[in-house]
């Protein structure tokens, strides 16, 4: 008898919020695609898992975003987040269901739920990760190795649950690209009835008040210009760069904590992950706690006058040098392409 009988498939939460479905579920989804594909004789199929109420119609979007299945459920107790009213549901799907591994989001939303739920089943789960393979050695139990910082950022952890399913682990949005929509795929959908014992509310949410986003969101740029420390006396040029390529200006951590940006604009592990086409890296060393957020990149380059630097073992092109010499030869450059 195989150790977790009945056990299958790797399951995606899809979050949404006011109808509307954050990337990440398509990352996971997509991500996932690739993990059941390594597993072929495992006959594994990608299930898209939705709550929330009036959204049944959003099931044909993940499908077209890859899922082989999608469970929804849609229920005015779920119209907005719930901490407990969400457990309460996919607790019972997965109890139901009985997903061999199940894949959250690291948002804010899902670094509540996920645990509580993992909590429940007594399930593992690993928080915050930015890798996940199936183990080459354990593919009859398509047992995922989960990666994830640790020790402060100084170290990566690989995180295996062999002993209890499913295998659950949440993950950075941003870090897996998502693949297109394709309209013409079809899938099955389940409709999914939750049934709760208590529907009295033990917190009751008043009011959600949107955080106003001020400046640009790195996470959406698709060209993006990084200061490091040796740009800090420069940053007026390096934002010359950004504006001349139509993309923004980010930073290290470096920066950010000698004051010279703001968090917001942060890339890294205590920062935010980005996957633009372009990361032009300006005095970064290359750290691992700033390369965690920068690496899936299309291209890289990186200007740096140590040519030992880090940086440039991840970059695609890299200029020695001073970037104040640097800098603004480039943006002539840049002027001289666009005529
Ligand atoms: P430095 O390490 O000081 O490097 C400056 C670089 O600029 C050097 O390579 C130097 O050769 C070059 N340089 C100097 N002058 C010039 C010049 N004129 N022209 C060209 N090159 C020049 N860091 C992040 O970025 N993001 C994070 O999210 C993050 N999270 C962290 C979490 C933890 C738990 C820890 C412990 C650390 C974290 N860090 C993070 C910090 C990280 O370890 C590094 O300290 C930081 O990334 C260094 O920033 P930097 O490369 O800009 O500065």
């Amino acid at each position: 008898m195989a150790k977790f009988e009945g056990y299958k498939d790797i399951y995606v939460f899809v979050e949404q919020r006011n109808g509307v479905i954050a990337n990440v579920g398509y990352e996971l989804i997509s991500e996932a695609r690739k993990l059941v594909a390594s597993i072929p004789h495992m006959g594994f199929k990608v299930v898209g898992v939705l709550l929330g109420h009036n959204i049944k119609d959003q099931a044909q979007t993940v499908i077209a975003h890859g899922a082989d299945k999608v469970i929804v459920a849609d229920d005015a107790m779920l119209e907005g987040y719930s901490t407990q009213f969400y457990t309460d549901t996919l607790t019972q799907i997965i109890n139901e269901f009985k997903p061999d591994s199940f894949l959250t989001g690291a948002t804010v939303l899902g670094r509540d739920l996920a645990p509580r739920v993992a909590a429940r089943l007594n399930a593992g789960l690993t928080a915050d990760a930015t890798k996940i393979e199936m183990d080459p050695e354990k593919k009859d139990e398509a047992l995922l190795l989960v990666t994830r910082p640790t020790f402060g950022g100084n170290l990566f952890g690989t995180i295996i649950c062999p002993d209890t399913r499913p295998q659950m682990a949440t993950i950075r949005p941003n870090v897996f690209s998502m693949d297109a929509p394709d309209a013409s795929r079809s899938g099955e959908v389940i409709e999914f009835t939750p049934k709760f014992e208590n529907t009295d509310a033990k917190v009751v949410v008043k009011e959600v008040i949107a955080k106003v986003v001020e400046g640009i969101d790195i996470t959406k740029c698709d060209i993006l210009v990084g200061a490091g420390r040796g740009a800090e006396d420069c940053l007026d040029m390096v934002q010359a760069v950004a504006d001349e390529l139509g993309g923004a200006m980010c930073a290290s951590r470096a920066v950010v904590d000698d004051g010279f940006a703001s968090k917001d604009i942060q890339v890294g592990q205590t920062g935010k992950t980005v996957r633009p086409s372009l990361y032009i890296a300006c005095g970064i060393s290359g750290a691992c706690q700033h390369v965690a957020g920068m690496e899936k990149s299309d291209m890289i380059i990186a200007i740096n006058r140590d040519p030992q630097a880090e940086i440039f073992s991840i970059a695609n092109m890299g200029f020695v040098g001073d970037v104040k010499e640097i800098l603004p030869l480039l943006k002539e450059e840049i002027i001289a392409a666009k005529k």
